[in-house]
């Protein structure tokens, strides 16, 4: 993220006195934290009171002050964010969040910034945490790690989990409203983009989204056909989720078995037959979609060739590109080998796996009649067709919002129509008074995961400024009256308790092999450990909620 300074390029490195963190560009996804070696950073609305000149310290690095003008922020959040006032006879700010996944965990966390207020999270899964859990991929395991921060932020005495619970089916956005003051929804973008080509639907083919669900142990897609007894896949588009599936479906298994893939994934990767996996692009190689870091992850980690025909055509592009990230991206494609004699047809043939990226491609039709055989493609912007043989053809162009019940819904864009996180009545232009979005149902399915950090903020921006603005109405039923009514429409509802149970057990199902965790990926199983932990006594649940945050470190 480039945000610590002084960095080796810059005055001061190895001789400052301490590292300075760049509060724009830190996304809280906290690496810097676990990999610091003497434990020396720490959030700074975390901070205690003798810690607390550090914010002003690490301020004063990015804009020093300036006699006659206002010193800078000292916090990232506190001074931007208006507190959430209470009003005499008013509630203190209760808000509902529907989804788990980054956008909602760093939305709870602004908001619980602010003292006071209450956050309640809805997850129609029995597990949080959305795409950090089912769509980051297992050998990406830095990544995961932002979950440290999501965990700290649902140990907040102020913050509630009701997982396995479907807000339009089990509660309506009207009920949420009668027990909070805003429902802030942060659902993502579940269903994928589709490729209208013949023959897709056919058994093999697919989407890498799906795949990528299946890989991760998503119980939804625990039972996905997915046949990898065929030399070659060809995957459409040439996003980050298409590099991802590419380097599982070519890692060595043995490597795999170390993360937390699923165990029906990890048993078909080890009796795959795949050889080459093939990313077809429509366009050139200097519009890929991927993005700089993965291209370096996956040339580091793979076999990755260019026919002789992309590699023309990133010598083309690089003679004429000014950019310097595409550049850079197209120096990096300059290095690779090619894939030997025959052309893109030719089988890839016994020996190590590999990814061939393969451009200006565009997909007419899948081949095969009962099942995939193979893509037909056309030469972007010529007649000229080519044929790439395949058992397995995965679309990989995106992600796409679903409608959600009683809010309004953009279908062109797949969002929900909004403005700067205030959801907005189509018809009228004006907002939705108490419904709010963020994250990829709010803006689109783009960015990575920190970029939910800023995309959060500015709606707990508008939301807090309405309620502070009286435009939010007090719940009408108490707070202790929505426990009970999400018990009476979801008995199997789970709690924090029940979901670091789960967590707790998948962690010891893997402590043996050496892995991160074994997932469950049966509904059933998670109710199942989640359920002990539940069935406690309330003294019980709060000594064992305890235990559990003494152990978090070694288990860490
Ligand atoms: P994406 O980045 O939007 O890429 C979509 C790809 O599909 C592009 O190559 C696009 O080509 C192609 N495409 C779209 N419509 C097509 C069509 N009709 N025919 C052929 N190709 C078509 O989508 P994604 O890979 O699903 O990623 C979604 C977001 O998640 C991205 O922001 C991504 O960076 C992020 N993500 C990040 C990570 C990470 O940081 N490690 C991992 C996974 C995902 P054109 O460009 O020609 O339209």
């Amino acid at each position: 993220m480039n945000c610590i300074h002084p960095t080796p390029d810059e005055p001061g490195f190895a001789t400052s006195e301490m590292l300075y963190i760049d509060p724009v560009a830190c996304v809280d996804c906290g690496a810097c934290v676990n990999a610091c070696p003497v434990g020396a950073i720490a959030p700074d609305n975390r901070l205690d009171v003798r810690q607390l000149p550090f914010v002003e310290i690490n301020a004063s690095y990015y804009a020093p002050p300036v006699a006659g003008v206002k010193p800078p922020p000292t916090s990232k959040l506190a001074p931007v964010l208006p507190a959430a006032a209470v009003h005499v006879g008013r509630q203190p700010l209760t808000v509902a969040i529907v989804g788990s996944g980054p956008a909602a965990m760093y939305a709870a966390d602004e908001l619980l910034v602010q003292p006071g207020v209450r956050v309640n999270v809805f997850e129609k899964l029995p597990t949080p945490y959305g795409l950090v859990r089912a769509g980051v991929a297992p050998d990406h395991p830095n990544t995961k790690r932002v979950t440290q921060l999501f965990d700290r932020v649902a140990r907040d005495r102020r913050f509630r989990f009701f997982l396995n619970v479907e807000i339009g089916k089990h509660l309506r956005h009207a009920e949420l409203l009668a027990h909070h003051h805003a429902v802030l929804y942060a659902v993502g973008a579940p269903n994928d983009r589709r490729l209208d080509i013949d023959g897709m639907g056919l058994p093999g083919t697919g989407t890498a989204t799906a795949l990528v669900a299946w890989i991760n142990g998503h119980p939804d897609f625990a039972h996905l056909p997915v046949d990898l007894g065929h030399e070659r896949v060809v995957i459409i588009g040439n996003g980050n989720v298409a590099l991802d599936v590419a380097r599982v479906l070519t890692a060595d298994p043995d490597d795999l078995a170390r993360t937390d893939i699923a165990d029906h994934a990890l048993r078909a990767l080890r009796s795959s037959a795949v050889r080459e996996v093939v990313i077809a692009a429509r366009r050139g190689p200097a519009y890929s979609a991927f993005t700089l870091p993965e291209l370096v992850g996956l040339t580091g980690a793979c076999d990755v060739v260019l026919d002789a025909g992309d590699h023309r055509r990133v010598l083309d592009d690089r003679a004429t590109v000014s950019d310097p990230l595409t550049r850079s991206k197209l120096d990096v494609l300059a290095t690779l080998g090619s894939p030997g004699e025959g052309g893109p047809a030719s089988a890839p043939g016994i020996g190590r796996r590999r990814i061939r990226l393969a451009y200006r491609l565009t997909p007419r039709r899948v081949l095969g009649q009962r099942r995939a055989g193979g893509v037909e493609f056309a030469v972007t912007g010529t007649d000229e067709l080519r044929r790439i043989d395949a058992g397995l053809v995965l679309t990989s162009i995106g992600y796409r919002g679903r409608p959600i019940r009683d809010l309004p819904f953009d279908e062109s864009a797949a969002v929900v129509p909004n403005d700067g996180g205030r959801v907005v009545d189509p018809d009228t232009g004006q907002p939705v008074s108490g419904a709010y979005v963020a994250g990829w149902i709010k803006r689109g399915p783009t960015g990575f995961i920190g970029t939910n950090k800023s995309c959060s903020l500015q709606t707990v921006q508008a939301l807090v400024a309405d309620f502070n603005a009286g435009k939010l109405t007090d719940p009408v039923a108490k707070p202790a009256a929505l426990a009970k009514l999400v018990r009476a429409r979801q008995p199997e509802v789970v709690d924090s308790l029940g979901w670091r149970a789960i967590d707790a057990a998948e962690v010891a199902r893997g402590a043996d092999d050496g892995r991160p965790r074994v997932k469950f990926t049966a509904t059933a199983d998670m109710l199942a450990a989640a359920a002990s932990a539940q069935r406690a006594s309330p003294p019980a649940r709060r000594l064992l909620a305890r235990l559990r945050d003494l152990a978090e470190p070694m288990v860490s």
